[in-house]
């Protein structure tokens, strides 16, 4: 799995403390950015992150390449309705090499590579096999399986990205797509630590963990909170 970061607006912590401060400031928007110094920016940002008025992070935005997935990551990632993606087509591309993606819990066991990569071998002569007699690729493909390993290109803003991140960086999600969101966000702090200071988890952004029974048991849920609070009120 490979993940890079292509581009990103420029200046981005700035581009978002400048529309944060439209909202707040009588200034010329036009002058925005020029009266904003580092410091000023890092405060700023810091004070939206803690009131979380996360609108103004949707003028950064940050494209990624990502590569070597399986399309079983692609049905995940692409139900992010706010983010733009361009996938490797199945139709115009053929599938050349047999690159499949091998989980680990697959690859520890021998006796369960062994049946995993048979059948994978199988899938792929037959998919070649399909396209010698002649089949389109759109049909043949109909044969590959979510292990087939895809490619895409793939845009959000920083609102978009807190919020992936805090369903895909959680020990609930599935390892792949945990892994690439793992990847991102190390990326993205690299280019604008203080636009996502706070991102990760749920847990991680809002110091509680929102997954009730399904919590992993690391962060507090919201219900033992409250009833160690009413607990303690009542012990008063
Ligand atoms: C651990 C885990 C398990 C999952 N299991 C399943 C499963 O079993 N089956 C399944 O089908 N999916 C499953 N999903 C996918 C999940 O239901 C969401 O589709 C996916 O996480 C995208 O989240 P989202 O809609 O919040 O994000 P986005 O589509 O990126 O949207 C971001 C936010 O914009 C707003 N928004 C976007 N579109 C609309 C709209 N049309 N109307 C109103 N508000 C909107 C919402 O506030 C939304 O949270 C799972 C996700 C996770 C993290």
């Amino acid at each position: 799995m490979r993940v890079k970061l292509l581009s990103h607006t420029n200046d981005p912590e700035k581009i978002v403390a400048a529309a944060a401060r439209c909202c707040y400031s009588n200034d010329d928007p036009d002058n925005l950015l020029e009266s904003l110094t580092d410091d000023r920016v890092e405060k700023f940002l810091s004070k939206l992150v803690e009131m979380k008025h996360e609108s103004p992070f949707e003028h950064a935005s940050f494209t990624f390449s990502i590569s070597g997935v399986s399309r079983a990551l692609l049905a995940q990632i692409t139900r992010h309705r706010v983010a733009s993606f361009s996938v490797r087509s199945q139709r115009y591309c053929e599938f050349k090499d047999a690159d499949f993606v091998l989980p680990d819990s697959i690859s520890r066991d021998p006796r369960a590579s062994e049946i995993y990569l048979e059948s994978l071998k199988n899938l792929k002569s037959t998919y070649d096999s399909l396209l010698e007699f002649g089949i389109p690729k759109e049909d043949s493909r109909m044969i590959l399986p979510n292990a087939a390993e895809t490619s895409m290109v793939l845009t959000m803003n920083a609102r978009e990205l807190l919020h992936f991140f805090s369903l895909r960086c959680c020990s609930r999600a599935q390892w792949e797509i945990r892994a690439v969101a793992n990847e991102m966000l190390k990326l993205v702090k690299n280019v604008a630590p203080n636009l996502f200071r706070r991102a990760g988890a749920n847990c991680i952004r809002l110091g509680y963990c929102p997954e009730g029974k399904m919590s992993c048991g690391k962060f507090p849920t919201l219900e033992q909170i409250l009833n160690d609070f009413n607990e303690r009120k009542s012990n008063q």
